[in-house]
């Protein structure tokens, strides 16, 4: 039998420990039971790695945009457009693992995990962006992080919609 390696994380210190779960439970740290975060210490990098990867292929499409203009940057767009497909690959590949994950979970748990992210930026990231963008007098900035947390807000509510659906249809099941 594959012996299976999990992460526990103690919530007290942090102190993080690798193991093999035992009949006997999570390993204790500080007088607590340690907390399993193997599995979902890779979906957040993978997440994570989805984002970064994301937000990258937006901006090579903006740099390519740049340089389409000039013609003396011929070959930098081929290398741009190399650059585009090749992230653009891995991030489809991320994308399909991160559903497989997902397939395992709840919608409900997905639908809470995306909803505490929403929360987080609409109330406190975007606020702060457009505070700071308004101090800068960044007008154009100021709207549109301002809308992007309006946004978040009207995301977190339909999904609250949808988690509520979730929950009923799964009673009446
Ligand atoms: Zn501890």
């Amino acid at each position: 039998m594959n012996e299976q390696q999990d992460l526990f994380e103690c919530t007290v210190c942090g102190n993080k420990k690798t193991t093999s779960a035992t009949s006997e439970g999570n390993p204790i740290c500080c007088g607590n039971e340690m907390q399993d975060i193997s599995a979902r210490t890779i979906s957040d990098y993978k997440l994570q790695s989805l984002k970064q990867k994301s937000a990258l292929i937006q901006f090579l499409q903006v740099l390519k945009k740049r340089v389409s203009k000039d013609c003396q940057y011929l070959d930098d767009k081929e290398v741009i457009d190399e650059l585009i497909k090749k992230n653009t690959d891995l991030t489809l590949l991320l994308a399909k693992d991160l559903l497989e994950d997902e397939k395992k979970q709840d919608l409900s748990d997905v639908l809470i995990n995306i909803m505490d992210d929403l929360w987080v930026s609409a109330l406190v990231e975007y606020p702060k962006y457009a505070e700071q963008a308004l101090s800068e007098s960044k007008i154009a900035a100021c709207k549109i992080f301002t809308d992007a947390a309006v946004l978040d807000r009207e995301t977190i509510e339909a999904l609250e919609t949808i988690l509520y659906h979730a929950e009923v249809g799964s009673e009446t099941v």
